[in-house]
């Protein structure tokens, strides 16, 4: 028998999608990260993110449905060059179902790299689950390690809970497992190196966050807002830290505590803003385009698509979306607006 007989016929292979063109705005910004919201709503009441009754939770009707997260995600990565998907709420542990999901957007042709932000209450029952089903990582928000303060702070007793889930999520190897804390100056300020020294010793990696003034009341006070030159100075009264390169346009500067492998990274969206080189894209729980965390309008996917509309429509709205984005958040200028929805039904 001739070798070329022995050889199997390859299947024939579908031709490859040509690359898309990249989804840039006016600034030549390339947008390649998309922060998806499963659910504004929430089992804890951060005190700096929304009041303690609550908000008025979107109508479920009103809320995409599984599929057409996944159509959008589909119409993100293989039309826009999407490459990263981060989900996020509210709390997008209460999403039913959320594994079925998360398994069908690892499903999709050009799958995106998948990530989840939580509070991390439910993550002790669902972080293998999770990772099982195609999620890679977590970033899960802790502003304190003392029982009570995260009562004060939380306004529920759901500390313990927390812990089990960052233990859960690392023994599951949704790593590098990240806590994201906001501190707020008179609350949990005197816990920075605190934090960090707890992160360090299990092998998490802590990360700060200016408060923003996107909490639902409108009660932001700048006053109280811990900046990143206060956050290092607090930091240094106990470590030595030495810089690290910033990872491509990831938000966070970061900095490795001299003799340990351990890092700690601060997000300075007020102090030093980082518009300049944004990547960001967002899609709120009831499908709703935003270009910035901080925009005042919207586009809505949701309509378009139960309106019946073909990818290329969809397509283009959100190439629209994208091309009008400010070239920054303008928190410090006299006119800065608030946007009308606050962080948790945008997605933080
Ligand atoms: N519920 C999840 C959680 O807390 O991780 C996901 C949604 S939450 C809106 C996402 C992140 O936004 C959290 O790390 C939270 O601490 C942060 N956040 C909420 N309100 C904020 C504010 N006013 N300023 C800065 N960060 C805020
Ligand atoms: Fe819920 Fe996250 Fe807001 Fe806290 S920060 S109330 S956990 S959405």
């Amino acid at each position: 028998m001739s070798s070329t007989a022995a050889t199997p016929l390859a299947a024939p292979q579908p031709a490859a999608d040509p690359a898309p063109a990249p989804l840039t705005d006016r600034l030549g910004r390339v947008h390649t990260d998309l922060r998806v919201s499963l659910t504004d709503r929430c089992n804890l009441r951060c005190t700096y993110c929304m009041p303690e009754e609550g908000l008025a939770w979107l109508p479920k009707p009103e809320l995409l449905t599984d599929d057409e997260v996944v159509r959008l995600v589909d119409v993100g990565t293989r039309r826009l060059g999407i490459r990263s998907v981060r989900l996020t709420g509210g709390e997008p542990l209460l999403r039913r179902g959320l594994p079925g999901l998360i398994a069908r957007l690892t499903a999709l042709p050009y799958a995106p790299e998948l990530s989840l932000t939580t509070n991390g209450v439910g993550l002790a029952r669902s972080a293998a689950a999770l990772r099982d089903a195609g999620l890679r990582r977590v970033n899960v928000s802790l502003d304190t390690l003392r029982p009570e303060r995260y009562t004060e702070i939380t306004r529920r007793d759901r500390l313990a809970d927390v812990l089990l889930g960052l233990a859960a999520a690392q023994a599951a190897g949704l790593a590098p497992v990240k806590i994201n804390a906001v501190p707020v100056r008179g609350v949990n300020d005197d816990e920075i190196a605190d934090l960090t020294a707890f992160a360090a010793e299990h092998g998490y990696r802590m990360r700060f966050i200016e408060s923003m003034p996107l909490d639902a009341q409108g009660a932001w006070d700048r006053e109280r807002m811990v900046t990143a030159d206060e956050i290092l100075a607090r930091l240094g009264e106990r470590f030595t830290l030495r810089p690290l390169p910033r990872e491509g346009n990831a938000p966070a500067e970061e900095w490795r505590i001299t003799g340990t492998d351990a890092v700690v990274g601060v997000i300075a969206s007020v102090t030093r803003p980082f518009c300049g080189g944004c990547d960001r894209v967002r899609l709120t729980a009831d499908g709703q385009l935003r270009n910035c965390l901080f925009a005042t309008r919207e586009s809505d996917l949701r309509g378009l698509l139960r309106s019946g509309a073909d990818d290329a429509a969809v397509e283009a709205a959100w190439r629209a979306s994208v091309a009008g984005k400010a070239p920054g958040h303008a928190i410090d200028s006299a006119d800065f607006r608030r946007p009308e929805r606050p962080m948790s039904a945008i997605g933080g």
